[in-house]
């Protein structure tokens, strides 16, 4: 049997680095930037107005007190977005509302709070400083200044600097495109009835949307049973829409396990056993003409949903264009008791508690009661895998662990 490690090496060998595409900026939502995005402009691109006020000389408002206010005439009303040119001269103010460009002349702004309002004069009853509330060209970013690196990830932060320094597109490594297909003669589509041995089809339905958490687009075709032609023609049907094609179910050591079957003929798929449980029956490969990545995943759904988060996580991600590091881990104290089998590396369900705020020890996690492969009732609850490791049999309540955290969704 091969290594946790060296299945991910070997699946990671097939995955080419993507090609950036020019994307709409709306588009661009959730993929990773190809580009450096460097600002044309400085921002704010002008001295403007922070609060509502009179654009003043503040040399002039020196000496005024709440007993000996000075009165200053109003010679302009400066909206935000007027783009006339105006100027103040000593002795005068202009109202001006927030985000308007601070007239020439003006070195301050008074907020309306701190006036009587008035539009023909207005009357101010303390100093102000030089500055004050206004913001001034460049403050934020400067002309010619890097606001993003390649390589981030394009969220709501991401997508309000891009506007904000007037890109309407940009450079991205596109969603990966994933296709989902499931295999069993016994499975029956949700919301059908079932009958005598069949089972409702729920891998595609997990596996599609673990895909579309890791920002990838989604195909699920839903499933085929156990005949080797349609198996294929299922597959090759599915190319044109596939970065990345998914299976799951057919790859064990059974009579019926026809993607093992139909794949081993094509040649260019290697089907494994991996040193971990659950999840030991892998098959991974190319497929098609263009040599489309292919990742079998075993049947049971719990060792199809440790698969996923095993191996397919670093294949989206580098097919993301980020680096393929593997769920990120924490070490954590177990609650209660756990085995697993020697020589194989185990995953094991688990729900973990961050310690209080501030508290200097490790977060605990509980291990879930059901363990089994098909016991699938305990995954809506996990949001961690305790790793087991390969030459440990048996961990007692206590013990430190290691434990992969899964993705929010
Ligand atoms: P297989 O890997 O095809 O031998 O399947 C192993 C076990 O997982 C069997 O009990 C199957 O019924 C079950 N199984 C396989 N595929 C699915 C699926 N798509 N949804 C739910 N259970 C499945
Ligand atoms: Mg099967």
């Amino acid at each position: 049997m091969k290594t946790v490690e060296q299945h991910v090496r070997d699946v990671l060998g097939l995955i080419a680095p993507p090609e950036p595409t020019e994307v709409d900026l709306l588009q661009a939502h959730g993929t990773v930037l190809a580009e450096a995005v460097v600002s044309p402009v400085s921002l704010p691109g002008f001295d403007n107005a922070s609060m509502d006020g009179y654009a003043v000389h503040a040399a002039d408002l020196s000496a005024a007190t709440a007993d000996d206010p000075v009165r200053l005439p109003v010679i302009a009303d400066i909206a935000a977005g007027d783009g006339s040119p105006v100027a103040v001269p000593p002795g005068m103010c202009a109202r001006i509302m927030t985000g308007a460009p601070v007239p020439t002349g003006a070195d301050a702004v008074v907020p309306v709070e701190w006036t009587d309002g008035g539009t023909t004069t207005a009357r101010f009853d303390r100093p102000v400083k030089g500055g004050n509330a206004v913001r001034c060209a460049g403050d934020d970013v400067r002309e010619g200044a890097e606001v993003l690196r390649p390589g981030v990830r394009v969220g709501a932060g991401e997508m309000g600097v891009l506007a904000s320094v007037g890109r309407r597109s940009v450079s991205v490594f596109p969603r990966p495109r994933v296709v989902v297909l499931s295999t069993g003669e016994e499975l029956v589509e949700p919301g059908r009835p079932l009958g005598p041995g069949q089972i409702w089809e729920s891998n595609s339905f997990m596996l599609a949307a673990a895909a579309l958490d890791a920002g990838c687009e989604v195909h699920r075709h839903g499933f085929v049973g156990d005949d080797a032609a349609t198996v294929l023609d299922t597959l090759e049907g599915l190319l044109m829409r596939a970065d990345l094609l998914i299976t799951s179910g057919g790859v064990s050591m059974g009579a019926y396990d026809v993607v093992k079957e139909v794949l081993t003929q094509q040649g260019t798929v290697d089907f494994t056993q991996v040193a971990m449980q659950p999840g030991k029956p892998q098959g991974f490969g190319t497929f098609g003409p263009d040599g489309t990545p292919i990742l079998t995943l075993p049947g049971n759904p719990v060792s199809a949903f440790v698969s996923f988060q095993v191996f397919v996580q670093p294949v989206l991600r580098r097919l993301r264009g980020l680096d393929p590091r593997p769920l990120p881990t924490t070490r954590a104290t177990l609650t209660s008791p756990v085995t697993s089998p020697p020589g194989r590396r185990s995953f094991l369900r688990g729900v973990l508690t961050e310690p209080a705020h501030g508290a200097d020890v490790r977060p605990t996690v509980a291990p879930a009661v059901r363990q089994g492969s098909h016991q699938l009732s305990a995954l809506a609850d996990a949001d961690a895998l305790v790793v087991v490791p390969e030459d440990v049999t048996e961990l007692r309540a206590g013990a430190a662990v290691e434990v992969m955290r899964l993705p929010e969704g």
